[in-house]
């Protein structure tokens, strides 16, 4: 199937084709056609579905239909001092709207509408300037957009389409009373799509309040990109990884990689450990200014730097084309986040590789996202960073829910490990099938009990595929007893 089939003008489909793409993704085949036939929409589509095109294209080619200048509506609105905010987007974070509304000069190219990005952490004046211009499509997050309303540098009061994109992060982020209060501001009558990954309840209630009548899109079973994307697992010792990173990029397996740490102190000091071992890298986090964000993710996309360090909240939407690497510096504490983190390379079809570093703290981590995946993840060693077998299995770092990006409220919604397990659940061995010793330390009776699931293989760099000859049953745990 190609675009010409969705309904878009020639202008668009020619800006498409300028971006190389030969044919829609699913979200955006059944998307494109509903948005124009001026549906509400409730979207299940995670970034790098493609989900924005699917919802900036037809956005684009309705405003520019009954546009003031050339439509029906003329002789309106030419009276107005400015022209009036007719597609307002949500996003949850700062670089999603920047993204957003790039995607919107991008595909608007050949019949350019105006637009802004209104967003938190950098100067008022210009953005209220922006918008004293007119711009009909305005991309912002929730609380300065609200700032705007506040000096009536902005009205929301003739908004014909409205998006809720990456809803569930919105919520998750604790934007819920500022949606609300933005959703007031609105006209009653108008066309409203939500995107979201995931549905939970929350959702579920807030799509009720919103949306009348909506078709549904479902194109993103939790999954999709964990499908696509060739993962492994290379196990390692804690205070090994760093060198192994270093020597993954020296010996030319990874080349450019967008790597996850667990909290926004490991981000940074690993890009700086980097840059000594004479590797371009910068970090990404909640703590880094607006610029310093903007100039790292541009340092990155110009190739200036290979390694980007970011932490889960400020990865989440930055849009990087051609990902080839997501490398788990460190598993994260909640599976979903795993799957939110390698979804950010294998774009729009295209697969790419998940490399985590594994050490033996991990285990229970590991096995929670092989659980979530439903199948376990290959496994590779790397000569010279064979774990140790006798290190033992030492408690994860309390992340604060503050150092998850600056998000508002409880970001974190899985389980929280510390030092001392709950629930009899102690630190396990990796399930990566190398018999690594555990948690002797911290409880009196320790079994060694490597996990894997079945099929689970164990790969030796430069050295043939063979069944993991330590691979005991599904669920086969190693606990410490508290
Ligand atoms: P999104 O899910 O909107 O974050 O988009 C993910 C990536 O897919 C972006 O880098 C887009 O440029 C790219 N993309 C969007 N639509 C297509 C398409 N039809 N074919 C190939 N790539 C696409």
């Amino acid at each position: 199937m190609t675009f010409d089939s969705l309904g878009l003008a020639p202008d668009y489909l020619r800006a498409v084709a300028d971006e190389g793409y030969t044919e829609p993704t699913p979200v955006q085949r059944q998307a494109i056609p509903l948005v124009l036939a001026g549906r509400d929409l409730l979207a299940a589509a995670q970034t790098g579905t493609g989900k924005t095109a699917a919802f900036v294209l037809p956005i684009l080619q309705l405003l520019a239909d009954s546009d003031p200048q050339t439509g029906v509506a003329r002789s309106v609105h030419a009276k107005l001092v400015r022209p009036p905010v007719r597609a307002l987007v949500l996003t949850p974070t700062r670089e999603l709207a920047l993204q957003v509304e790039e995607s919107v000069r991008t595909y608007g190219r050949h019949r350019p509408t105006r637009s802004v990005a209104i967003y938190g952490g950098v100067g008022f004046s210009p953005q209220a300037s922006a918008l004293r211009k007119g711009a009909p499509i305005v991309v912002a997050t929730p609380g300065r957009l609200l700032d705007h309303v506040g000096q009536q540098t902005i009205d929301l009061s003739r908004v014909e389409i409205l998006v809720l994109d990456e809803a569930d992060r919105m919520l998750d982020m604790g934007f819920i009373r500022d949606i609300r209060r933005v959703l007031a501001l609105l006209p009653a009558r108008r066309q409203s799509l939500l995107f979201s990954a995931t549905f939970s309840d929350d959702i579920r209630r807030l799509a009720e309040g919103l949306l009348v009548d909506p078709a549904t899109v479902d194109v993103a079973p939790r999954n999709t990109a964990a499908e696509l994307v060739d993962q492994l697992v290379i196990p390692v010792d804690r205070e090994r990884k760093r060198d192994l990173l270093a020597h993954l990029v020296g010996s030319g397996r990874i080349s450019q990689a967008l790597v996850f740490t667990r909290t926004k102190h490991g981000a940074n000091r690993l890009a700086e450990q980097l840059g000594r071992d004479g590797i371009p890298a910068a970090a990404i986090h909640g703590n880094k200014s607006q610029g310093q964000r903007i100039r790292a993710l541009d340092d990155f996309k110009a190739g200036r730097v290979g390694i980007l360090v970011a932490t889960d909240i400020a990865a989440r939407g930055i849009d990087i084309e051609a990902l080839p690497h997501v490398v788990n510096y460190e598993l994260p504490m909640v599976a979903s986040d795993y799957v939110h983190r390698i979804g950010r390379t294998g774009r729009a079809g295209v697969g790419g590789r998940a490399i985590s570093l594994v050490c033996v703290d991990e285990a229970e981590l590991l096995r929670d996202i092989q659980r979530l995946l439903q199948r376990p993840i290959a496994s590779e060693l790397v000569a010279g960073f064979e774990p140790d077998r006798s290190l033992r299995a030492e408690p994860l770092r309390t992340v604060p829910a503050r150092d998850r990006g600056g998000a508002r409220g409880s970001a974190n919604p899985g389980r929280r490990r510390t030092g001392a397990p709950t629930g009899g659940r102690g630190p396990v061995a990796p399930g990566i099938g190398i018999g690594i010793g555990i948690g002797a330390g911290r409880g009196p009776a320790v079994r060694q009990h490597p996990i894997a699931l079945p099929g689970e293989r164990l790969r030796r760099s430069g050295g043939p595929a063979h069944a993991n000859p330590h691979a005991a049953g599904a669920g086969a745990n190693a606990r410490t007893r508290p």
